[in-house]
């Protein structure tokens, strides 16, 4: 209860009029929830929420998340529910504690440095509240700081998941302090030799050296009084973590690391911060490169300072920092030295309100110097624009809002997006325009046969998706060109007696193709499939003296092929197509083509079922339209005509009704049963759609018709 005490004493220094009854309510709830369970210390389960509480007094968090934490393990570890939360505390606690408890169930694995980017990422966009974030914080230092007590292997996994996810998140929410603990006790778990190590090597040198930071200290406390400025000087003892990492990534010997103790300079204020700089540049000689101005351009966490390296009176380098008390709040607290600020202005928006410290970030930093950081803040700060999901073997993916399992597809490897036929969302089929949601687990079911359609561009997300399914699509519509090129040629050549291949095989094929501006024949090709060249002209410069006679067997064939017109192709001229039998489509119908390789082109009725099955093969299909300016030919249709009652005269009423539309009749099929039902069947000559449309409200006027149906097929 004296824990519970100081709690009591300390918010209001910082919070004055903070609700200190539902922090009483809270403890004991914590106390009643925890009854009984212990820590692996083997000290009471409360003393865990009771540190964590301090910590965030020490942060100076307002009392709702001070309240949070000292009930955060209970919807974890004990059988206390959210609901029961909300009624008892409210529902800002509520949510805290349960955004605690998600992200508790998070375990990182990956040693990827992308993934621990992305994870960290994804815990900022889970936590939605930054108040969750720092209870997290705390939860975790608190954990490190126990660690002794855990078995190694476990105690080195959560060592390893500090550095990698929850020290660089102190760092970004630049808590100074807080991430400079995480990464020494992590050292310390993950390697306790190295740690004990340059523990003992860094005492000895420090007495070694405490003589020169001394001097320079009271040479330059000295200067400054002399000018009158007020400064509070100390020497820094850097944290292990920092000098092992710079022995680690520069390769360099403990001995050859200087910097060991840095001397920071506070004054009061930001002029002093500058003249301060001015004597200390002329006492002793700056290493050049090492003058940085964290004042004028601060880093994205907010960091200010001023950093120098000189040459001291030993001649070693001596790193000072130059900071107002401000800053050093700031660079000591980050976020949380924002806090009071923010809780000033109380009745917004609570998810706006915690963002607030992140947005002001992103329009004073527009003006970045390294591109790179900048983007990593705006990734971390506009995360309500990201979704993060997981694939099945636990990595996570970054993605943005209202992605589809297309983008993440992509996002795992083109050729998964190539092929991507369904996805499984949380182990359901979904369909592929699904919104993907925070922490969905994705699983993309390929088929080899299965490619992008240009109605994926719609649904996309992510550029990346977008652009590799254009690049798909160009590539296969180049594919497809030279495909129809070559058939169109064929055709062509075939009307002449040619032979194609042996033509398109030829040195001239190359020749034409290049005088033509084409890199090869295949372009060539393409650009007849595309309709940009004229494929009789083609023919015409590859075998001339053969074009000037008119093609004999194809006169014999134009009867056919006659009927047979009346379609287009993007701007292709004299195009042999046959119209399928299965839907037998009318000039007015909405049509497509279908390629198939050595038959030539098919054009059928966009609903026939036909299509709709061949949707796979959606690269086959293409576009085509009627071309109805030609003489007018006829096609033949089936109608059925459904009779309720036969009468005499029906039957040529029903005919008269045709002709009066200039219908003609080719073939009639009439069915009378018993009950005087009947179907007649009809095959009518007609022009298009249109006249189709007029024959058959013709012929629903005549009486005792029920019903006129166009059948597909002959
Ligand atoms: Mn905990």
């Amino acid at each position: 209860m004296t824990e519970l005490q100081t709690l009591i004493e300390e918010i209001p220094k910082y919070q004055p009029g903070a609700d200190l009854d539902v922090l009483t309510r809270a403890y004991r709830f914590s106390e009643a929830s925890h009854q009984g369970q212990q820590r692996a210390s083997g000290e009471p389960y409360l003393s865990h929420p009771l540190a964590v509480a301090h910590l965030l007094v020490d942060f100076k968090m307002d009392v709702t998340t001070v309240t949070a934490g000292l009930l955060h393990d209970v919807l974890e570890d004990t059988g206390a529910t959210k609901d029961e939360l909300e009624r008892e505390f409210g529902q800002e606690i509520a949510n805290l504690v349960d955004g605690v408890s998600k992200i508790g169930k998070l375990a990182f694995s990956s040693r990827e440095e992308r993934q621990a980017e992305n994870f960290r990422k994804m815990l900022v966009a889970m936590a939605r509240d930054l108040r969750v974030l720092m209870i997290k914080l705390a939860d975790r230092l608190h954990n490190m700081r126990t660690l002794d007590y855990l078995p190694p292997e476990k105690a080195r996994k959560i060592g390893q998941e500090t550095l990698d996810i929850y020290a660089p998140l102190a760092h970004r929410l630049g808590m100074a302090k807080v991430k400079a603990e995480l990464e020494d006790l992590a050292l310390r778990t993950l390697h306790p030799e190295a740690y004990v190590d340059l523990q003992r090597r860094v005492a000895k040198r420090r007495l070694e050296r405490e003589a020169e930071i001394n001097q320079v200290i009271a040479i330059l406390e000295r200067k400054l009084t002399e000018v009158g400025i007020e400064a509070q000087i100390r020497g820094r003892p850097k944290h292990f973590f920092s000098i092992w990492k710079k022995m680690h990534d520069q390769g360099r010997e403990f001995d050859e690391i200087y910097d060991l103790t840095a001397v920071r300079v506070i004054t009061s204020s930001v002029r002093d911060c500058y003249g301060t700089l001015g004597i200390i540049h002329s006492l002793w000689k700056p290493v050049p490169g090492r003058f940085k101005d964290f004042i004028a351009m601060p880093k994205v966490n907010m960091y200010q300072s001023l950093h120098t390296t000189v040459i001291g009176p030993k001649g070693d380098p001596v790193e000072i920092q130059i900071r107002t008390w401000e800053m050093h709040k700031i660079a000591e607290e980050g976020i949380a030295a924002h806090w009071l600020y923010k809780e000033k202005k109380a009745g917004k928006d609570k998810l706006d309100e915690s963002l607030v410290w992140l947005r002001q970030l992103i329009e004073t930093q527009q003006d970045m110097k390294d591109p790179r950081e900048f983007m990593d803040t705006v990734r971390v700060d506009l995360f309500p624009d990201e979704v993060y999901v997981f694939t099945p073997k636990g990595d996570v993916k970054a993605l943005p809002e209202s992605a589809t399992p297309i983008d993440f597809a992509f996002a795992v490897h083109t050729k998964v997006g190539e092929h991507c036929v369904g996805a499984k969302v949380n182990g359901k089929l979904v369909p592929l325009r699904t919104r993907l949601r925070q922490g969905d687990i994705v699983e993309i079911v390929t088929s080899p046969n299965a490619h992008p359609t240009r109605d994926w561009l719609q649904i996309v997300k992510s550029t990346r998706a977008r652009s590799k399914i254009n690049q798909w699509l160009k590539v296969e519509e180049r594919a497809r060109s030279i495909e129809l090129g070559r058939e169109l040629f064929e055709r062509e050549a075939k009307k002449y007696r040619l032979n194609a291949n042996a033509i398109l095989g030829g040195d001239d094929a190359r020749k034409v193709a290049a005088e033509l501006g084409f890199p090869g024949v295949d372009d060539l090709l393409a650009a007849i499939g595309y309709g940009k060249s004229s494929v009789h002209q083609i023919l015409n410069k590859l075998a001339p003296t053969a074009i000037l006679e008119p093609p004999e067997k194809a006169r014999t064939a134009t009867s056919k092929a006659k009927a047979e017109q009346g379609v287009r192709i993007r701007g292709v001229d004299d195009l042999l197509v046959r119209f399928a039998k299965c839907c037998n489509p009318l000039p007015g119908d909405q049509i497509v083509g279908f390629i198939t390789r050595g038959r030539g082109l098919t054009v059928h009725t966009r609903d026939c079922l036909t299509v709709a099955k061949s949707v796979l093969d959606r690269e086959r299909l293409i576009n085509v339209e009627w071309d109805v300016e030609e003489e007018t030919s006829t096609r033949p249709v089936r109608i059925a005509v459904y009779i309720g009652r036969d009468r005499p005269g029906l039957l040529s009423e029903i005919t008269g009704a045709i002709s009066s539309q200039n219908g003609n009749i080719t073939k009639a099929e009439v069915t009378v049963t018993d009950d005087r039902r009947g179907i007649n069947n009809f095959v009518v000559e007609v022009a298009d759609l249109e006249q189709l449309q007029g024959i058959m409200t013709a012929i629903r006027e005549v009486p005792d018709v029920i019903n006129v149906e166009r059948v597909r097929g002959l």
